[in-house]
This record gives structure tokens, sequence and C-alpha cells, in this order.
């Protein structure tokens, strides 16, 4: 699942890991744990985060690569969130899962105005990572209803620091969609709107190429 951050990726990809039944492979989630524990990896990723810059390839491929060795990914397949990002995490997530590849590459799209509202409102749950946003905050007073958390506004969700990301995102992922596109692999689904008619958009996209790829 490609997107712009605020996009809506991981709302989306926690839905479609239920109407498949497949894993939700977030990196966003295995990186906010090994932070959070400060492993060697998670401390070296912080580094990068507390910058605004994205992980170098190497550190992101080493954790997708060990994840995807489970055996969770092997029957029904799995859905990737936040990877691949470069072309260089595409090449590597093609050698990864040799012979059969992947299905498909969903490119959710919201143009950056949008997201930049969305993200300058968004709060998020300190502990366990639960989101939340000015228009729908916890029901009481920033404390987390999943853990009882501090919910604040991370440190990095500053106009000028949002914008940067954005950026940054264009210009490693603009290479990306015209790779998965070279391959047929891309489909784009509109992300504007409210959740349930985005979720019944893209369970449509991935349906009619599922049957499409069969029908071959
Ligand atoms: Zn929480």
């Amino acid at each position: 699942m490609l997107g712009r951050q605020g996009a809506g990726k991981g709302t989306q990809c926690v839905r479609l890991s239920r109407h498949y039944v497949v894993p939700h492979i977030s990196t966003g989630d295995m990186l906010r744990v090994a932070v959070k524990e400060g492993t060697e990896f998670g401390r070296k990723a912080q580094e990068y985060m507390d910058a605004g810059d994205l992980l170098p390839d190497d550190i992101i491929i080493g954790i997708v690569d060990e994840r995807l060795e489970k055996d969770d990914t092997r029957n029904r397949g799995f859905l990737l969130d936040g990877f691949p990002r470069t072309v260089t995490q595409a090449d590597a997530l093609l050698e990864i899962t040799q012979p059969q590849g992947i299905d498909l590459a969903v490119n959710l799209e919201v143009p950056t105005e949008v997201v930049l509202k969305r993200l300058a409102g968004r709060r998020v749950c300190t502990d366990c990572g639960a989101n939340y946003s000015v228009d729908e905050s916890p029901a009481h007073d920033w404390t987390c209803d999943v853990c009882g958390g501090e919910v604040v506004q991370r440190p990095d969700d500053t106009e000028g620091a949002i914008r940067r990301r954005l950026d940054l995102y264009e210009q490693e992922t603009a290479p990306l969609i015209a790779w998965f596109m070279a391959r047929d692999k891309l489909v784009v689904v509109d992300g504007v709107g409210h959740p349930d008619d985005v979720t019944a958009r893209l369970v449509r996209a991935i349906d009619r190429r599922r049957d499409h790829q069969r029908a071959r």
C-alpha cells in the first residue's frame, strides 16, 4: 500500500487485513516496538526519525525480510504497509518474495493539501501508538481510550516537518510508482472521503484485479 503520510494507509490496511484475513505488516509498527524497547536498531532508527529523515534501505529491508520469513505470510499472503518506499526496496522485495512475487501495489491517492491538514491535527498515544485527532479526541482529556497513556502531538508533526516529509516522499516515491506501472502492478484508488467509502473502493479495486489475474 502506497500513499502519502496522512492518506489513511494505516486505517485502511487494518480494515483490509480483516477483510482478506491476511497479516498487516507495518514497518511503522515494527519500528515503534524497536524504538520503545531501545534495541540497537531502535536507537539508530530514532536518530533518523528525530531528524525527520527516512530510514536507510538496508535497515528497513532487513526487518521486512525477517518478518516475511514467518509462517503466517505463506498461506493467504500479506499486506505491506510502509514498504517498499524506494526502488531499491522494491527490487529487494521481488527477490525476497521469489518465486511468487507480489500481486498488486495500491496507491491510495490523497492530495497534499488534504493530508497536510489531517497531519497537523493528528494526535497520538505515547504508549500504544493509537491515533486521534483534534476532531476525534479521546473520551477523557487526552488520555488514551485504549491503554490510558498520554495523547500528544508528535514533535515531528509541525507544519515545516510535515512538508519536509511529504517532499521526501514525493522524491523517493515517484520512481517507485513508475516501477510498479512498468510491471503492470499499480492500481490508483481515491483516498478522499469517509473511511467506509474508501474501504469499499479498495476492496473493489483489489478484487477486480485478483479476478483478472485468476482468469489469465
Ligand atoms: Zn494508548
